[in-house]
C-alpha cells in the first residue's frame, strides 16, 4: 500500500506509541464566548484522553502495529483483521482528527492574513462567504456523528465529511480544517442547534494554522 506522510505540522508531536495527550495550545477558556470552557476541558481532557487510551490498549495487544505512526495506523486501519482494525479506526482517527481540531482553533478576534489559501478558497468559492456557506451545509449535512472538513486534493480545495473518526486521509485527501460535529463539540453551550455552533466555530478558526497546512498540502502533491 502506498503510505506518504500527510501533514507534518510541528503542531504533530508524538507521533508514535505510547500516545500521550498533548496539552492544549492554550488555554481552555480561551475560546470564549463561542466555545466554552468546560466543553474544552470534557472535550480535550476526557474525549481525546479516551481515543489516546484506547489506541494505546489496542497497540499493547498488536505489539507489531507499534512502530508505525498514528498517520499510517489510520491508513492501514482497513486493511487490519476487523477486531483490532475497528479499534484502530476508531481511536488512532479519533486522536488524529482531535490534534488537528485542537491545533486548528485560535482565540477569538485572533486574526492573521490567510495567505496563499485565502485566494484558493476565493478562487473555488467566489469568496469567503460562499466558503462559509458550503462548510455550513456539509456540517449541517452529516448524520449523527462526524466531521465536516476542508481538505485538498488532485481537484484543489474541497469540502467532504466523515461518520464517526474517520478521517480524509484515507481517501487520499490532505485535511485543513476539522469541524467536529459531534454533539460532545458544542452541546453544553449550544444544546441542539448545531447550525449556531458551526457559527461560532467559525470565529475561532487558526487561519495561520490553516494556511500553514494547506502550504505543506501543496507541497507533498
Ligand atoms: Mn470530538
Amino acid at each position: 500500500m502506498k503510505i506518504h506522510s500527510g501533514v507534518k505540522s510541528e503542531n504533530m508531536e508524538n507521533t508514535h506509541y505510547p500516545f500521550v495527550n498533548l496539552p492544549l495550545k492554550y488555554e481552555y477558556n480561551a475560546l470564549e464566548p463561542y466555545i466554552d470552557e468546560k466543553t474544552m476541558m470534557l472535550h480535550h481532557d476526557k474525549h481525546l484522553q479516551k481515543y489516546i487510551d484506547e489506541l494505546n490498549a489496542a497497540l499493547e495487544e498488536n505489539p507489531r502495529l507499534m512502530s508505525l505512526s498514528l498517520e499510517e495506523l489510520v491508513r492501514i486501519a482497513p486493511m487490519l483483521p476487523r477486531a483490532v482494525g475497528t479499534a484502530v479506526r476508531n481511536n488512532a482517527g479519533g486522536v488524529y482528527n482531535h490534534r488537528l481540531l485542537f491545533d486548528g482553533f485560535a482565540p477569538a478576534a485572533y486574526f492573521e492574513s490567510t495567505g496563499a489559501l485565502g485566494k484558493a478558497i476565493e478562487d473555488k468559492y467566489g469568496s469567503f462567504d460562499g466558503f462559509y456557506k458550503a462548510l455550513h451545509d456539509a456540517a449541517m449535512s452529516v448524520f449523527g456523528s462526524g466531521y465536516a472538513w476542508l481538505v485538498s486534493g488532485e481537484n484543489g480545495l474541497g469540502i467532504v465529511t466523515t461518520p464517526n473518526q474517520d478521517t480524509p486521509l484515507s481517501r487520499d485527501l490532505c485535511p485543513i480544517i476539522a469541524l467536529d460535529v459531534w454533539e460532545h463539540a458544542y452541546y453544553l453551550k449550544h444544546y441542539n442547534d448545531r447550525s449556531s455552533y458551526i457559527d461560532d466555530f467559525f470565529k475561532v478558526i487558526n487561519w495561520n494554522e490553516a494556511n500553514k497546512r494547506y502550504i505543506e498540502c501543496q507541497n507533498m502533491r
